[in-house]
C-alpha cells in the first residue's frame, strides 16, 4: 500500500505557530506533524508515501529527503495551483498504483491501519472512509450508511430539522482505488473530497464503504486543537487510541443500564436515557477502556423491529451520548430467541444461538474486532443473565440497581458488586483504575 499524504495547505489558521513554516512542518511537543505521520505508516508497514505539497514545497522537501530516516520510500510532487484535497489527488493520478491511502497533513492520527485495509478488502468497495464518532456532530458532515457499511449518503450541515442521522464524521482517512477516481477531470477550481468528490461517485454508484471506529484521529490545524493534540499526546491518549494496542474493556448492557428498560423499545423516539449514563461512559473511557455495548434484541427474532429499526435507536442513543462527550467503541447485539412458534416472528432467527447473553458469543467477537484484553475487563448490567455473562467470560461483574435489578432471578451467578446505577459503578471502576495506576508508579518509583 502506497500512501498519499496532502501536505499543499498554507496554515494560515496555524500562523500565530509556525513561524512561517508550512502547516504538515508544525511541531507537536518537538516533532514535525509529517513526522508523526511517516511513524504511523512506518508501524504499519506502508512503506512508500507520496507527499503532495504546494506552499513551501522546497521546505517540505528538504525535510523528508528520500524517507529513508523512517525506513520509507517517499517522493515529493508539488501541485502546480492549488486544487483542494482532491483536485491533488486527481491531478496526480498518473503516479500513483491503483490502491492507495489517504492522509492529511493537518491530522493527528493513531489507527490500526492494517485493520482499515482489511475491512476494506472485504467490503469489495471502491473507497473506504474511516468515519467516526464526535461530540458535535449537529454541525458536523455526517456519513449515512447501511448495515453492510455501505455509504449511502453524505449530509452536509445544517442538518434537516429533526432528522436522526449516525453519528459518523467523516474523518478525512480514506483507501481509494485510482479506477473510481480516472473518469474525474483534473479540475480547473479546487475541489473537496467530502463535498464534490464522494457526493459524485454516489451519484454514478460506485461503491464506498464506511471503516466505522472510535481510534484516534483530530485536526489539528488551528492553536487550540494542536494544543489539544499536544495534551493527549502527553497524557497517553493517542498511543493507546489505536486498535493495535489491546486495552480491557467495559462491556454494558443497553436497556435498563444505558437507557430505562421500557421491554419494548421498537422506535427511536422510545429511548429514554438513565441519568448519569452517558457521563458514566465518558469517565470510564476518559480512563482508558473501550467501551462496548453488548444487547440482547430478541424483539427482532419476533418480528417487532426490523435490523434497520434498531440501527437507528442505537444512532438516537449515540446521539444523546455525544452531548456529554460519550463515545462508544462498539454495539453488539443478539438478535436471536431460541423459542419458535410464534405469529410474525422471523422462523430463521429462532434457534440456540451463542450471542445469546449469558452466551459469551458478543463479548467473544468483541475481543477479536476491537482487540480487548480480558484481564481488567468488566460486565455492568441490570439483569442476573448479565451477571452470568460476566463470570462466562472470566470478567469482572456489576449488577445494577436500575432497570430489572436483578429481580429475573434467572441465573444464580453472585454479582461482584452492586451499585445503585452506572454511574455509581463508573466512580467507583474509575477510582480503583487510579488507585492501582498510582501503586504500579510508586512500585516502580521504589525500584528505581
Ligand atoms: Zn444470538
Amino acid at each position: 500500500m502506497r500512501a498519499v499524504i496532502l501536505a499543499g495547505g498554507k496554515g494560515s489558521r496555524l500562523a500565530a505557530r509556525s513561524n512561517g513554516l508550512p502547516k504538515p512542518l508544525v511541531t507537536v511537543n518537538g516533532k514535525a506533524l509529517l513526522e508523526y505521520q511517516f511513524e504511523l505508516l512506518a508501524r504499519h508497514r506502508v512503506e512508500e508515501a507520496t507527499v503532495l505539497c504546494g506552499y513551501r514545497a522546497e521546505d517540505i522537501r528538504r525535510f523528508c529527503g528520500d524517507g529513508s530516516r523512517w525506513g520509507l520510500r517517499v517522493e515529493c510532487v508539488e501541485e502546480t495551483a492549488p486544487l483542494g484535497t482532491a483536485g491533488a489527488v486527481i491531478a496526480a493520478l498518473d503516479e500513483l498504483p491503483e490502491e492507495f491511502l489517504v492522509l492529511y497533513a493537518d491530522t493527528m492520527v493513531n489507527v490500526d491501519l492494517g485493520r482499515m485495509f482489511a475491512a476494506h478488502r472485504a467490503s469489495g468497495a471502491e473507497g473506504t472512509l474511516f468515519l467516526h464518532p464526535n461530540d458535535h456532530p449537529w454541525d458536523s458532515d455526517l456519513v449515512e450508511s447501511d448495515e453492510n457499511g455501505r455509504v449511502l449518503g453524505i449530509h452536509g450541515y445544517p442538518h434537516a430539522e429533526g432528522a436522526l442521522l449516525p453519528n459518523q464524521v467523516n474523518a478525512a482517512l480514506y483507501v481509494l482505488k485510482a479506477s473510481a477516481l480516472r473518469g474525474m477531470k483534473v479540475p480547473e477550481k479546487p475541489l473537496d473530497f467530502a463535498k464534490h468528490v464522494f457526493p459524485e461517485l454516489l451519484r454514478r454508484g460506485v461503491h464506498l464503504h464506511g471503516y466505522r471506529s472510535a481510534e484516534y484521529i483530530k485536526d489539528a490545524g488551528t492553536p487550540e486543537r494542536l494544543d489539544h493534540v499536544a495534551e493527549d499526546l502527553r497524557r497517553g491518549v493517542v498511543a493507546r487510541g489505536s486498535l493495535a494496542v489491546k486495552r480491557p474493556a467495559i462491556f454494558l448492557d443497553r436497556d435498563g443500564t444505558i437507557n430505562e428498560d421500557i421491554s419494548y423499545l421498537t422506535r427511536p423516539e422510545q429511548l429514554k436515557m438513565i441519568p448519569g449514563a452517558a457521563e458514566a461512559i465518558r469517565l470510564l473511557r476518559g480512563a482508558g477502556y473501550r467501551i462496548v455495548v453488548v444487547t440482547n434484541q430478541p424483539v427482532i427474532a419476533r418480528g417487532d423491529c426490523t435490523t434497520a429499526d434498531l440501527l437507528r435507536i442505537h444512532d438516537s442513543m449515540e446521539m444523546e451520548l455525544s452531548r456529554e462527550g460519550a463515545f462508544l467503541d462498539g454495539i453488539y447485539h443478539c438478535p436471536h430467541h431460541p423459542d419458535k412458534g410464534f405469529e410474525g416472528e422471523r422462523a430463521e432467527l429462532k434457534f440456540r444461538c451463542e450471542c445469546r447473553k449469558p452466551g459469551d458469543g458478543m463479548v467473544r467477537q468483541a475481543v477479536r474486532e476491537l482487540n480487548i484484553e480480558l484481564d481488567g475487563s468488566w460486565l455492568i448490567g441490570d439483569r442476573t443473565g448479565d451477571v452470568q455473562t460476566a463470570h462466562n467470560c472470566g470478567i469482572h461483574s456489576v449488577l445494577l440497581r436500575t432497570g430489572i435489578g436483578g429481580r429475573d432471578q434467572r441465573y444464580t451467578a453472585k454479582p461482584e458488586y452492586m451499585f445503585d446505577d452506572l454511574a455509581a459503578a463508573a466512580r467507583f471502576i474509575v477510582q480503583q483504575n487510579d488507585e492501582r495506576l498510582a501503586a504500579e508508579q510508586n512500585a516502580g518509583a521504589a525500584e528505581r
